[in-house]
């Protein structure tokens, strides 16, 4: 979450190229100097505007691609807001979609989500306020939901215009004492992470809609598919990274920014000066030994030599496919599974020391 705001401040508006600068490059789309690139520096330089309509391009044709809203599909999509710079830049690309003349506005019916994760009540105060403030920014229904809402049974009120500022406040206690209940630092990030998916999942099938759209960009899924790997969850790599997801029964994932890299995105914001919607929703993992935080390094450390580090894993992830044929899907993460659990999610269960904290449909 921080990385990308750490990033911002190294990125350099001039790519570096072997043999000979930047500004000697034209842009590929026109005869301006080439100052901007995406992934690859070696492949492609952009002028300013080039740079700026292929970001662009690229967010709305992996859209585009996918007919999701194609005529009759319901429109109404639960946008998540996580508070980081890729986060920005989708809010900024839906506002620009809806507000583009008839032939170009993009088909969507937004209702953000943002959920806090912090655990520090003065904290979580503070993120709210900020919430507040950025959400005039899209003129749409907002909720702003704390993490520990997912042990509460009664989700039914979350979607309506509860007078609760922030659902879940009041499992905060229980959901502390759950994760201190558990054993390792990945077992604790990766719960962490799939009770925030368990959580979206139940709200926006709460609220009747069938789409909710993440900000995730290919840095974060190649990490996310290397971290998964490690931690047993091979199998579902190709449904972590795909650009829709449709592992669960009544709710697609769509991840519009899978071709995007934080860097692009990064660049995009300052131009946009969108870096002013971001807010760090979530204390970080601790960088002890959690195989989430080594995963992610690793990709940072080999990108920078490797400039195509992101897209071979990413198409390596959609390649693997899993082997069981089983019809029954995992409660905890909704992938195939030969039993209740799936192993890797059996695997975290496991590692809560105490199982009566728990949301009570995974104890
Ligand atoms: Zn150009
Ligand atoms: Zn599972």
């Amino acid at each position: 979450m921080s990385v990308g705001v750490v990033e911002m401040d190294r990125l350099s508006l001039t790519p570096k190229t072997e043999g000979g600068t930047a500004t000697n490059r034209r842009c590929v789309k026109c005869p301006e100097a080439g100052i901007l690139s995406g992934l690859d520096p070696k492949k492609a330089v952009y002028c300013r505007p080039c740079f700026m309509q292929m970001v662009m391009h690229k967010f709305r044709s992996s859209i585009g691609r996918q007919r999701l809203f194609k005529d009759g599909e319901s429109r109404k999509t639960v946008v998540i807001f996580d508070g980081t710079p890729a986060a920005a830049f989708l809010l900024g690309m839906i506002r620009s979609g809806l507000a583009a003349d008839a032939h170009h506005r993009l088909q969507l019916d937004p209702v953000v989500v943002a959920v806090v994760t912090k655990l520090d009540r003065q904290e979580i105060d503070a993120v709210i306020k900020r919430i507040d403030t950025i959400k005039s920014y899209l003129q749409c229904d907002w909720h702003i939901v704390h993490l520990a809402a997912v042990l509460s049974d009664n989700l039914q009120d979350l979607s309506s215009s509860s007078s609760e500022i922030c659902p879940g406040v009041d499992q905060l206690d229980r959901l502390i004492e759950l994760f201190s209940s558990i054993r390792s630092e990945s077992g604790r990030s990766e719960m962490k992470v799939r009770l925030r998916t368990a959580l979206l999942y139940r709200m926006t099938e709460t609220m009747g809609v069938s789409k909710m759209m993440t900000s995730d960009t290919a840095d974060r899924l190649a990490k996310l598919s290397l971290s998964s790997l490690a931690l047993g969850r091979g199998a579902q790599m190709s449904e972590d990274t795909a650009v829709v997801d449709k592992r669960h029964p009544k709710v697609a994932v769509i991840r519009p920014l899978k071709e995007l890299s934080d860097k692009e995105v990064g660049i995009f914001n300052r131009f946009e000066q969108l870096d002013e919607l971001t807010v760090i929703v979530g204390d970080p993992d601790r960088a002890s030994p959690a195989v989430q935080t080594i995963t992610d390094s690793f990709v940072t450390h080999l990108q920078a030599g490797f400039h195509s580090t992101l897209t071979t894993v990413l198409s390596s992830a959609s390649k693997v496919k899993t082997a069981t044929t089983s019809r029954i899907r995992c409660a905890f993460c909704f992938s195939s599974s030969d039993d209740r659990f799936c192993l890797a999610c059996r695997g975290i269960l496991d590692e809560v020391g105490e199982p009566s904290l728990l949301p009570s449909s995974l104890q």
